[in-house]
């Protein structure tokens, strides 16, 4: 079952296109990064998931078919905004009790338990809360959902390195226990990489790579060369970013096979998911046209 399927999905905010060509088919029990920059449309893609926004070009469905938005769709699926938004003025059991009113389906026991194992008081005002009780409060709001898709955005960006530990266990937990399906979106891949299995890059409103993590570093290698004549040798790779550095060059291609041949005084080795999410972020069309398998002229690029 694909948790997150779209057909040329696209999000058009008057003259501003946040979204366009957008084809995914992402499957169930993932934990998802969607990674991306400022602006790439990041948040316009959950919205569209959760039902916060309609398309105005193609189609999306989540939980194997639903239809986005629809009442079976919202049945299945939490959602946590940008900066865990709550109620700053109601206490921690209000909002368990008020999120409970509203929920045919809402697990009190497992809500005050996660919140007694966090030590939140549940007679504190949300808004007198650390930021990193916030983000606990809101996830465990949105997990005691029993969703089966749980969606976060940039749930991570005010919290300090041990609270964004501590977030993450508790997401995890969901996904090892529970088998929820998660996507979380960041603009820091850092913030993802120890943790997500599944990968979707997005930049200029379109999607750059998606795939799941192993699956994408298996089939990219970084190659390593003199710069002298490796223009000849990129013709024969499908060539997604190239640098050079003084004598040397370095290419991350797509590649059928890890073991594929290198010519001779060129080295080959496995990418890491910063490198190729940083190729893809800086060579955005990259994907949209596998046909461009030498981009070796437009893409070089020098470093210092
Ligand atoms: P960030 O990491 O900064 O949150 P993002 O990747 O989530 O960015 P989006 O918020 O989806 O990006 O925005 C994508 C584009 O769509 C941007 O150019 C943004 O200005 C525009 N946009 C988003 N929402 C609206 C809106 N309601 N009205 C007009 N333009 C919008």
């Amino acid at each position: 079952m694909n948790v997150i399927e779209t057909r040329e999905l696209g999000k058009t905010y008057g003259q501003t296109r946040a979204l366009h060509d957008c084809n995914l088919a992402i499957p169930d029990r993932h934990m998802v990064a969607l990674v991306g920059p400022n602006g790439a449309g990041k948040t316009t893609l959950l919205n569209l998931t959760v039902g916060l926004a309609l398309p105005t070009a193609g189609e999306i469905t989540v939980l194997g078919g639903r239809r986005a938005g629809s009442l079976a769709a919202l049945d299945g699926i939490a959602f946590v905004a940008q900066n865990a938004p709550l109620y700053r003025n109601l206490s921690a059991a209000e909002l368990i009790h008020e999120t409970r009113n509203l929920n045919r389906r809402f697990d009190e026991r497992y809500a005050t338990r996660r919140l007694d194992e966090l030590a939140i008081p549940l007679k504190r005002k949300a808004g007198t809360l650390s930021g990193g009780q916030q983000a606990q409060l809101a996830l465990t709001l949105a997990l005691a959902r029993r969703p089966r898709l749980l969606v976060l955005d940039e749930p991570m960006a005010s919290l300090d390195p041990i609270a964004r530990d501590d977030f993450m266990t508790t997401v995890l937990r969901a996904v090892v226990e529970d088998g929820v399906s998660v996507v979380l979106s960041s603009h820091v891949l850092a913030e993802l990489e120890r943790v997500a299995d599944y990968l979707v890059v997005v930049s200029h409103g379109g999607i750059q790579v998606a795939g799941e993590v192993e699956e994408l570093l298996a089939a990219h290698r970084t190659l390593t060369g003199p710069a002298s004549g490796s223009e000849q040798y990129a013709r024969g790779w499908d060539v997604v970013h190239a640098t050079t550095a003084g004598q040397q060059a370095q290419l991350l291609v797509r590649t059928g096979h890890p073991s594929e041949p290198v010519p001779p005084g060129w080295n080959t080795r496995a990418v890491t998911l910063e490198e190729l999410t940083m190729a893809y972020l800086r060579e955005p069309g990259t994907a949209a046209t596998p046909s461009s398998a030498n981009r070796w002229d437009e893409a070089t690029e020098v470093t210092r």
